[in-house]
C-alpha cells in the first residue's frame, strides 16, 4: 500500500464499526484462511464488517483506490474467490443476524451467516426453507449460486425461495430488490453468483418442516454398488417429493451401526430424509434397504438441524480440495460403470462421489425465470477429490480431472456454478447457459467496471479489455 493508501485506510477505519484486519494483527491469519486449504491467498487488508454501512464504506474504498476486491459469505466456495492476494476482502462473517416472523413463514438473515445459523433461526419455530447439507457453508455463496439440498423436491431451489435482498451496489448504493423493486436485479441475483453487489440481507419463504424428520443412512458393500445404482434410479423417478436420497459412494468410515469388517472398505451409502410426517414417510423407504445384502443401516426420527449435519465432519474445513461436477437428466448403465471404475481408484481415504438427487419442485420454473438456467438437471455429481497432505495434489487432481473426463458424454452439459473451481472458467458460460447475455446486460447496468470479479465472472456486455489489478491472477482455461 502506498501513503495515500495508508492514510485513507486511517480515514475509513475511523468510520469502520466493524474490525478492519492487516498483515501484522494477530487474528490476519486465522481471517485469511478459508475451507479449502489449497487457497492460500493473501489480501492487504480484511474488511470485517459490522453493518450494512461498513459494507458500504469497504466497496467505496476499494473502488476509489483500484484494489482488487473479494466478497466472504462463508467462505465455503471450492474455487476460493472468497479471498484474494493483495486487494481487500470484505468479511460478512460477523454479520449472521436473523428475523424470523412465524405467522408470515418469513426469515431475514444477514449476508454472512451460514446455514445453520439459518436452520437454528427457522427451525425454533418448526419451519425451514431448502438450502444445502453442509451446515458450516455460507448462505450468502450458496443462494447466489441457485441453492439445493434435501428440501428441493420438495420446495425448490434455494432461490426459488427469496423474496427479497439488500444489496450493495458497486456504486456503493444500498439497493433494495425483489420481484417488484429492481427486479431485473432481482432476476440476476438467483443464480448469477455475486457478480451484481454484496448481499447484506436476503429475506426467505419458510415452510413448516419438522422439527424432527425421518432420515439416516444405509449402506451397502461397493460389490452391490451398480445393482443399487439401478434400482436407485427407477427407485428416485417414482418417489414422493417429500423424499430425498442421495448417493455417496467412499471408503465407509467406522461408523457405529456398521461391522467392524466395512470399516474402512468401500461402500455404496444411500443418505435419505422424508419432509413429511414421520409415519408417512417409513413404507415409502422400505424398499430401499432390499437393493440387495445391507452392510448397515442407520435411520430414525431425529432433530432436522441434527440431520442438517451428519456430513459436516466427513466436509470439515481445513482439508485439501478439488472437485469436479456434472449435472445429469438422467442416469445411465454405461456411467455406472465408470463409477464403479472410480469408486475403485479413490485417490484418498476423504475422498468420494456425490449424487445430489433434483428434481420435483426444482425442475418447475421456466430455466429463463431467474438467473438460475439448470430446470432440466435431475441429478448432480460431484468428485469431491480431499486430502491432507500437499504432495498428494497431483494424484488427488488427476483423479477428478480423468473422471470427469470419462463421465462427460453422460452428463447434460450444464454445471452447477457453485460447484466450479478456480481453473474452470472455459465452463463459466455453460454454469450460466442460455441466460448469459442477459446477465452480462445487467452486470453492465449494475457492475460496469466490473468491480465484482472475484467470482464467476460474468464480464459486462460490450466492455473493452479490463486492466488487469494488482494480485489478480488470469483466468486459467
Ligand atoms: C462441503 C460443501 C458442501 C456443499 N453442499 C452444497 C449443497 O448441498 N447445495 C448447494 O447448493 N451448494 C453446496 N455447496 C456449494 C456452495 O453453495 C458454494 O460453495 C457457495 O459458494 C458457498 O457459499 P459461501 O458464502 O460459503 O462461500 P464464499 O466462498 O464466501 O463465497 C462464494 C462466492 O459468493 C460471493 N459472495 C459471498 N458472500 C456474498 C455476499 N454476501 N454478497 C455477494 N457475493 C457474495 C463470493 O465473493 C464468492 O464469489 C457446498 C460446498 C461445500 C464446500
Amino acid at each position: 500500500m502506498n501513503k495515500i493508501q495508508t492514510a485513507r485506510l486511517e480515514e475509513l477505519k475511523n468510520s469502520f464499526k466493524g474490525t478492519i484486519l492487516i498483515p501484522s494483527d494477530d487474528a490476519y491469519e486465522s481471517a485469511r484462511k478459508i475451507w479449502n486449504a489449497t487457497i492460500d491467498r493473501h489480501p492487504a487488508i480484511i474488511a470485517r464488517c459490522a453493518t450494512t454501512s461498513d459494507v458500504v464504506l469497504a466497496i467505496n474504498f476499494a473502488r476509489d483506490n483500484g484494489l482488487l476486491l473479494a466478497v466472504r459469505g462463508g467462505g465455503h466456495n471450492i474455487a476460493g474467490n472468497a479471498v484474494c492476494d493483495d486487494g481487500i476482502v470484505i468479511d460478512l462473517s460477523q454479520m449472521k443476524a436473523a428475523r424470523v416472523e412465524p405467522e408470515a413463514r418469513r426469515v431475514t438473515i444477514e449476508g454472512g451467516a451460514t446455514l445453520a445459523d439459518l436452520d437454528a433461526a427457522t427451525q425454533a419455530h418448526g419451519l425451514a426453507t431448502p438450502i444445502g447439507i453442509n451446515s458450516t457453508t455460507g448462505i450468502a455463496g450458496l443462494t447466489l449460486g441457485g441453492g439445493f439440498g434435501w428440501l428441493s423436491r420438495k420446495f425448490g431451489m434455494t432461490i426459488d425461495n427469496l423474496e427479497s435482498a439488500e444489496v450493495v451496489t458497486a456504486a456503493g448504493k444500498v439497493v433494495h430488490t425483489s420481484a417488484t423493486e429492481n427486479p431485473d436485479l432481482f432476476w440476476a441475483l438467483r443464480g448469477g453468483s455475486g457478480n451484481f453487489g454484496v448481499v447484506t440481507h436476503f429475506e426467505f419463504r419458510l415452510h413448516p418442516v419438522g422439527p424432527e424428520v425421518l432420515s439416516g443412512l444405509i449402506v451397502y458393500p461397493i460389490s452391490e454398488g451398480k445393482r443399487v445404482l439401478q434400482q436407485y434410479r427407477e427407485f428416485i423417478a417414482k418417489a414422493p417429493e417429500e423424499l430425498s436420497v442421495w448417493i455417496v459412494l467412499r471408503q465407509a468410515p467406522p461408523l457405529p451401526f456398521l461391522p467392524a469388517e466395512f470399516h474402512g472398505k468401500k461402500a455404496i451409502v444411500l443418505a435419505l430424509v422424508y419432509a413429511g410426517d414421520p409415519k408417512q414417510g417409513e413404507p415409502f423407504i422400505e424398499p430401499l434397504r432390499k437393493f440387495g445384502t445391507l452392510a448397515g443401516e442407520h435411520i430414525g426420527v431425529q432433530p432436522y438441524t441434527a440431520w442438517q449435519k451428519t456430513f459436516d465432519p466427513l466436509l470439515a474445513p481445513g482439508a485439501r480440495n478439488y472437485w469436479k461436477s456434472h449435472n445429469f437428466s438422467s442416469l445411465e448403465d454405461g456411467l455406472f460403470d465408470i463409477v464403479i471404475e472410480y469408486v475403485e481408484k479413490l485417490p484418498s481415504p476423504q475422498s468420494e462421489i456425490f449424487f445430489g438427487a433434483l428434481g420435483g419442485a426444482t425442475t418447475r420454473p421456466a430455466p429463463e425465470s431467474a438467473a438460475y438456467a439448470h430446470r432440466d438437471a435431475m441429478f448432480v455429481m460431484n468428485f469431491h477429490g480431499r486430502w491432507e497432505d500437499p504432495a498428494d495434489d497431483e494424484r488427488c487432481i488427476r483423479w477428478a480431472r480423468e473422471f470427469f473426463k470419462a463421465s462427460a458424454p453422460f452428463a447434460s452439459g450444464g454445471v452447477y456454478v457453485n460447484f466450479l473451481t478456480a481453473d474452470e472458467s472455459v465452463r463459466v458460460r455453460a454454469a450460466y447457459g442460455p441466460n448469459y447475455d442477459r446477465l452480462a446486460r445487467v452486470k453492465r447496468k449494475y457492475d460496469p467496471a466490473n468491480l465484482f470479479r472475484m467470482n464467476q465472472n460474468i464480464e459486462p456486455a460490450g466492455r473493452k479489455a479490463p486492466v488487469q489489478l494488482r494480485g489478480e491472477v488470469s483466468p486459467s482455461r
